[in-house]
């Protein structure tokens, strides 16, 4: 019995462990194991080297329904849902292997800058499993791509695409706003790693920085000469 004990312990101490490296907050690892609050806030202050941030849980169902996170949140529950139905990783070991291959997926897209965090955080992961548990949530196939997509329970599935399919006219403009942002400071510096396409949007930027400087800058000269020419037949 105690032995028994022991090794659950165990066990959750290695999924509490996982579940902080993946950037779970405490209330999810409150939730998941049987552990006490002040040995899992001990346990994240040793992973993490910080106190566990305070708060309230992200708890919006519309959140999923936006287009980027709708796109990231649903390959999360697609892997989770195969992992739990067809592997041995069943629900919280399923929620940390599925959340592991998101991450992994997410970093290979677009060649998101390093250290930015991905979309869909661990904890909003742990969220949907919850949101599609207490059916507030359901899977809309594609009728373009077939692809299972993350909807309001009980909206109708007839006609549906997916964002992928049919994406919003904004779609991509803040990575590139963020992406210009990123690389202009290091356009002075020049000592950042720079991706494939940032030095001809780089060279862009400059290009056109430049004519405009010069403009205003011959103006600023013009104007001294104009005004001591007149000066001059002024006093001629
Ligand atoms: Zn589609």
């Amino acid at each position: 019995m105690t032995k028994k004990s022991v090794a659950k312990e165990a066990e959750e101490i290695l999924l509490a462990t996982d579940m902080i490296r993946l950037g779970a907050r405490l209330q999810v690892l409150q939730a998941e194991t049987s552990l006490s609050y002040d040995r899992l806030a001990r346990l994240y202050r040793e992973v993490r080297g910080c106190s566990p941030p305070k708060g309230m849980l992200p708890f919006s169902v519309d959140w999923f329904m936006t287009w980027l996170p709708n796109i990231h949140s649903s390959v999360f529950y697609s892997v989770y849902r195969y992992l739990d139905t067809h592997t041995p990783a069943k629900k919280s070991r399923a929620l940390v292997e599925a959340y592991r291959l998101y991450i992994e997926q997410a970093a290979t897209g677009l060649g998101a800058p390093p250290g930015e965090e991905p979309v869909l955080s661990f904890t909003r992961a742990w969220m949907l499993i919850r949101f599609f548990d207490s059916n507030l949530l359901q899977l809309s196939y594609c009728e373009r791509c077939n692809g299972g997509f993350i909807a309001h329970a009980h909206d109708p599935q007839g006609g549906f695409v997916c964002a992928i399919c049919r994406p919003p006219p904004r779609a991509g403009k803040t990575r590139k706003r963020r992406a210009a942002a990123v690389s202009k400071p290091s356009a002075d510096g020049g000592t950042a790693a720079k991706g494939a396409d940032e030095p001809a949007s780089m060279a862009a930027d400059a290009r056109r920085a430049r004519p405009a400087r010069q403009a205003a800058k011959k103006k600023g000269a013009a104007a001294p000469d104009e005004a001591g020419k007149s000066l001059a037949s002024s006093g001629a």
